[in-house]
């Protein structure tokens, strides 16, 4: 843990860490909990004492998800839009007392700021924060409904001069088909953005990836699931999928 890699030798020195909501909560009844919380700052804080530079982008799904929301019909697709990204806040919320509580030095700025609880992202802040050697959480995806979590992934990425964008899955990297409900799905070891675009394999959803394209920004889509998974791959990108530039 204290061994700590020279940084310089990483192939992504700085990184977006993007976490889905649901690895903050309880896989069927979401909402946070305490355990994933712990497991996950312990695992962040960890892959932190590799000498990475991490941005954390976090989702929301364990709270509310806007377009499913939004199907039932009764809350109309902006406002529950709105509700999604404040679940995002309440995640980056509870991510970084407990990064505070492993040890980790964590500062939240978000997307959509609120007065006293949750102060509003801006682009110099959050890089004097990361020069200062502290984790910057990020929610609120790029603060306007119609847009995932995926896209303020790269949105930071690509403002904050990040080297690549780490997406955190349930699998351990992007397949041919959906690998839990297809035998014959078959795993990439690397693909292009391009690729990624064409046969839509959903590596992210296609504005998120459209940025990443036009910036040529990597994605390493990777399992957090492993214990010391996110260390290791920050350490072996190749661990995950590599989705880069051709
Ligand atoms: N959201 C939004 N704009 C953004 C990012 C997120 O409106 O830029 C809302 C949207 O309703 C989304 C919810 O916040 O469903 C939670 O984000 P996301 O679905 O990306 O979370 P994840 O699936 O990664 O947990």
């Amino acid at each position: 843990m204290h061994a700590m890699t020279n940084a310089s030798s990483l192939t992504y020195p700085r990184i977006v860490l993007k976490l889905s909501g649901e690895s903050l909560g309880n896989p069927r009844e979401g909402g946070v909990v305490a355990e994933a919380l712990e497991r996950i700052a312990t695992e962040i804080t960890q892959a932190a004492a590799t000498g990475v530079e991490i941005v954390i982008v976090c989702g929301g799904g364990n709270i509310v998800r806007g377009a499913a929301l939004a199907r039932a019909g009764l809350v109309e697709r902006a406002p529950a839009d709105h509700m999604g990204m404040l679940g995002t806040v309440i995640n980056a919320i509870a991510l970084r007392e407990a990064l505070r509580a492993s040890g980790a030095r964590a500062t939240l700025f978000s997307a959509v700021g609120i007065d006293g609880i949750a102060p509003r992202f801006d682009r110099e802040s959050a890089l004097a924060a990361i020069a200062r050697g502290e984790i910057v959480i990020t929610p609120g995806g790029v603060g306007s409904p119609f847009f995932t979590t995926d896209s303020g992934a790269v949105l930071r990425a690509v403002e904050l001069g990040c080297d690549a964008v780490f997406k955190a899955t349930k699998v351990d990297g992007v397949y041919s088909a959906d690998p839990t409900t297809d035998k014959t799905a078959t795993r990439y070891d690397r693909l292009s953005l391009d690729e990624a675009v064409e046969k839509r394999l959903g590596v992210m959803d296609a504005s998120a990836l459209a940025m990443a394209r036009e910036h040529d920004l990597p994605i390493v889509v990777f399992e957090f699931g492993p214990e010391g998974n996110i260390a290791r791959t920050v350490r072996e990108p190749s661990i995950g999928t590599l989705v880069t530039p051709a």
